[in-house]
């Protein structure tokens, strides 16, 4: 991991928010690659999602929502965690972290940051929800929260896509957000924030044919991970037992993925069966009906809502793990570092050199990279020797590397290097458009 973060700051993915002032709590900015490597994630999530279907329509709705819609969702009085703070170093915990010994409060309790005995409090609860004031007078009466997940905003509007897009149930509604949650533990780097962004997907069903969705968006979500190029032996379902389960929950699994190291496997996703618990929670507090009129039948009822629930920047993390290598080079004394992201969410397509500065190389590889352009993410680099130069691609993932030499001014032709088997092809300059555009789409 501290390799990954180091290599992230250095190469302008990802860097700690106000890091000149210091830094603030687990909230990070998303640099240059960092910023369009999620833009291709998001990107992928929402054309399977919603382009590539008929049934699933796309939302953005706002962050600051109507109080009242946290009070339905059971988050004013139910997004708690328990915490415990040490008297003696300030730190602060969740009392079920595994690092405690003894049970907080009592006298034998140990402190897992300081090691002393009897400081840790007892457990009180503390409210995940960000608050704020909505409109110039702080009282109380203008409290609003920052959205501490998307799907609520689904919710309230489930009527007004259903109306304007004529939709019939089964379909489902799409969206993809920032949400907050004021963690008592962040870290991991981007595993655990206050602030993230979600891809979440509500999809509303007949009661009765809940399962059979819930079994069938559990598989496909699995594969969209897998399409991702996440290792199958790094992915596994997690079942929610019991204990774990929410109360209105009907069944719930997580997508895990192994990060390695201390970590191991983590949820990345859960896919949740919650039955009409949402709708008719909100049905009741707001007064309104949120039925489905079932026109061939002619009844109404309240469907039930199998949901999807994705973390943006921990489904990057999981790429970046996932890709991150570091490997010897036949031949060569240096070994090479190499992101091996997917090349759909590369950021960078293709690195464009000439093989030296003159002999019309450099116009050459110009030219070609301006007119690839327009059409992909491509980045020109003529400084250092060539090695150098596909060293500083592999490091962040650029699928392709593309070489303007001696033969190319002459012939015609370049060398197309792949990242990940090393094996150079050579390429009519003329159809590098259509031979990158074919790898990418595979
Ligand atoms: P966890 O148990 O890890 O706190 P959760 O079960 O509360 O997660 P959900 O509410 O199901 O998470 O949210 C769905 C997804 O949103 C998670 O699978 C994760 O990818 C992402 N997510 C949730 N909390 C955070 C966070 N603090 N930072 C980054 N991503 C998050």
């Amino acid at each position: 991991m501290e390799k990954l973060v180091s290599l992230c700051k250095r190469r302008g993915f990802i860097f700690q928010s106000s890091e000149i002032y210091g830094g603030t709590g687990s909230v990070w900015d998303y640099g240059p690659l960092g910023v369009e490597l999620k833009k291709n994630l998001k990107e992928r999530w929402w054309n399977a999602m919603v382009r590539a279907r008929t049934d699933i329509e796309g939302l953005d709705a706002a962050i600051l929502m109507h109080p009242r819609v946290w009070e339905a969702s059971g988050h004013v009085s139910g997004f708690v965690d328990p915490l415990v703070d040490c008297r003696n170093c300030k730190k602060r915990f969740r009392a079920d972290d595994p690092k405690i010994k003894g049970t907080p409060g009592a006298p034998d309790a140990q402190c897992p940051a300081c090691g002393m005995k009897g400081t840790l409090s007892e457990a009180r609860q503390f409210n995940l929800m960000f608050k704020t004031f909505m409109g110039p007078v702080e009282d109380s009466a203008a409290v609003v929260y920052l959205r501490p997940e998307t799907a609520q905003g689904i919710y309230v509007n489930f009527l007004n896509v259903q109306q304007s897009t004529r939709q019939k149930v089964p379909f489902g509604i799409a969206q993809i957000g920032k949400a907050f949650r004021n963690e008592i533990t962040p870290g991991n780097f981007i595993f655990r924030t206050r602030e993230f962004e979600q891809m979440e997907m509500q999809f509303f069903v007949e009661p009765g044919e809940d399962m059979k969705w819930f079994e069938y968006w559990k598989a496909q979500r699995m594969e969209w991970h897998r399409g991702l190029g996440l290792a199958e032996s790094r992915l596994q379902f997690h079942e929610h037992t019991r204990d774990e389960l929410a109360h209105y929950a009907r069944a719930a699994f997580d997508v895990q993925f192994d990060f390695g190291g201390t970590l191991g496997f983590q949820e990345i996703e859960g896919v949740h069966n919650r039955g009409d618990f949402d709708l008719t929670q909100h049905q009741t507090f707001s007064g309104k009906k949120l039925e489905y009129f079932d026109q061939p039948n002619n009844r109404r009822f309240t469907p039930f809502v199998v949901e999807t629930s994705v973390g943006a920047d921990r489904t990057t993390l999981a790429v970046l793990v996932n890709g991150y290598r570091e490997e010897a080079v036949e031949g060569e004394s240096e070994g090479r570092t190499v992101l091996g992201l997917h090349p759909s969410i590369a950021p960078i397509k293709a690195g464009v050199f000439p093989l030296v500065k003159k002999d019309g190389m450099p116009e050459m590889a110009h030219r070609i990279a301006d007119e690839l352009r327009s059409h992909l993410p491509v980045f020109y680099d003529d400084s250092g020797a060539i090695g150098r130069r596909y060293r500083r691609q592999d490091e962040v993932g650029t699928p392709f590397c593309i070489t303007v030499d001696g033969e190319s001014t002459s012939g015609g032709t370049v060398t197309v290097r792949d990242r990940d088997s090393l094996k150079q092809e050579r390429v009519d300059a003329g159809q590098l458009r259509a031979y990158i555009g074919e790898k990418l789409r595979t």
